[in-house]
């Protein structure tokens, strides 16, 4: 059994609702098992042109799936939720990214792991931390260091949390 963390994020069509839709979808799969969900956060969108602001909140968990079996499951979590893939960065109705897979480093283009740029962003690093303690290291540095370099860090704004038995926000 591996245990990976994901990163939701939305900033279309009700992004609250797409995000505990895709935690659902998530959990559904008969070989994966949702462990922990973090609070859900807003953020401002770093993408091109003016965007409405985010919906973030990164999952814990563990699942039989290969880390590339895995990836192809959220994208097509994505693609029933309408994900259209257009400009870099552009407003998306779902994002899932794979932050962690175990211990796993991968180079490989499709699927680059730790997530290359999880540390600087702090809509990831502070749902993180809702579910890392402070012993846990990633580029030598704990989860608080890394945020308190993050500049957006204050504009991360805690608005809901999630009640995994009734697998809805509140
Ligand atoms: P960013 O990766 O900077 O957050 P993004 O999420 O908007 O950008 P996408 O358009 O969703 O980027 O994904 C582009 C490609 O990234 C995907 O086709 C996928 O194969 C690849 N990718 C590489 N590493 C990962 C990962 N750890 N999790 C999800 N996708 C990844
Ligand atoms: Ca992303
Ligand atoms: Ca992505």
């Amino acid at each position: 059994m591996s245990t990976a963390f994901i990163a939701l994020g939305s900033n279309l069509c009700k992004p609250v609702s797409q995000v505990e839709k895709a935690l659902c979808a998530i959990d559904k799969h008969y070989l994966i098992k949702l462990e922990k969900v973090s609070a859900f956060y807003s953020s401002p969108a770093i993408g091109p042109g003016v965007q409405p602001s985010y919906c973030n909140a990164v999952a814990q968990i563990s699942t039989l799936l290969s880390s590339e079996k895995l990836l192809k499951v959220l994208q097509k979590v994505e693609e029933n939720q309408g994900r259209q893939r257009e400009r870099k960065w552009a407003a998306r109705t779902i994002d899932l990214d794979i932050l962690m897979y175990d211990q796993l480093s991968s180079t490989c283009r499709q699927l680059l792991l730790p997530h290359p740029r999880m540390h600087k962003r702090a809509f990831v690093l502070k749902p993180l931390s809702d579910l890392l303690t402070e012993n846990f290291v990633l580029r030598n540095e704990s989860i608080s260091q890394l945020l308190d370099k993050c500049r957006d860090k204050s504009k991360v704004k805690l608005i809901r949390r999630y009640d995994l038995k009734a697998r809805r926000s509140f």
